[in-house]
């Protein structure tokens, strides 16, 4: 039982690598609907997040900025699997991570949040709790449409 365990860590630390080294959607995006910059001054994580919206359905979804590997590969997860979904999809799926981040649920599902799985690890590392849900309050902020800028502080 512990090997499963440490074969499905390797496997999500192969792909926080993967999205760190390639970031998906890494690109300003001219036509934006919604732009906002998050920061983390905690690790000195930055990133601009763009936002296409056809009425409330996110239909593209790209990043710029730098930061750690757990949040530069947090926030290439999340604008894959944001995209296509409505505000009210996008918001339930930050809801579900920030549980899953901050760890309050033992027994907390890790099929309800998909591909976002690979990021679990970061709740016994309470100081990498904010680069991963930087990108979500980031793009919380965006779906408001309230802030230009948010900081995790
Ligand atoms: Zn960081």
């Amino acid at each position: 039982r512990i090997t499963m365990f440490e074969d499905l860590r390797d496997l999500y630390q192969e792909v926080i690598f993967d999205h760190n080294r390639n970031p998906r959607n890494f690109r300003i995006m001219d036509n934006a609907d919604r732009k906002v910059e998050g920061f983390n001054p905690l690790c000195g994580d930055r990133l601009t997040l763009f936002l296409k919206m056809d009425g409330d359905t996110i239909t593209d979804a790209s990043f710029q900025g730098s930061g750690c590997a757990i949040s530069t590969a947090s926030v290439s997860l999340m604008t894959e699997i944001v995209k296509g979904k409505t505000e009210q999809q996008a918001e339930e799926l930050f809801k579900k991570f920030h549980e899953m981040t901050t760890g309050k649920d033992e027994n907390f599902n890790l099929e309800a949040v998909g591909k976002l799985a690979v990021l679990a690890g970061v709740r016994e590392y309470p100081a990498r709790v904010k680069c991963a849900t930087l990108a979500w309050h980031t793009l919380d902020a965006a779906l408001k449409n309230e802030q230009k800028s948010i900081s995790t502080e």
